[in-house]
């Protein structure tokens, strides 16, 4: 067996050799999948996250859960993804992008 061929690995979630110098990570996973896989853990977290304060704010403003509420979240995180800092984003971005899908609804029944 040659020396090469034992230093090889391929990458089990996207399949890609890899060479003994390209960084390894848990699961046989490489560096560029490892990258994405934290992103959407992270991902994850923040919709959680996001998620508790929508409730927090229909809780200020006296209004039971939307029926949509999982559309709203889902506008909501993407706006926040988009628009605030993508670490140091708050209650007050959630705020915002919950204002904005309010706006957007307005302006679907214009
Ligand atoms: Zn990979």
């Amino acid at each position: 067996m040659s020396k090469i061929n034992q230093n090889r690995w391929d990458c089990t979630n996207c399949g890609v050799n890899q060479g003994p110098n390209d960084i390894w990570h848990e699961g046989d996973i490489c560096g560029t999948c490892s990258d994405e896989l934290d992103e959407l853990e992270q991902d994850e977290e923040d919709k959680k996250e996001m998620n508790g304060m929508l409730i927090t704010i229909y809780d200020r403003i006296g209004i039971d859960e939307p029926s949509n509420h999982e559309q709203i979240l889902q506008y909501v995180f993407v706006d926040v993804k988009e628009t605030a800092d993508p670490v140091d984003w708050h209650d007050g971005d959630v705020a915002i992008a919950f204002r904005r899908w309010i706006e957007a609804q307005a302006k679907q029944d214009e």
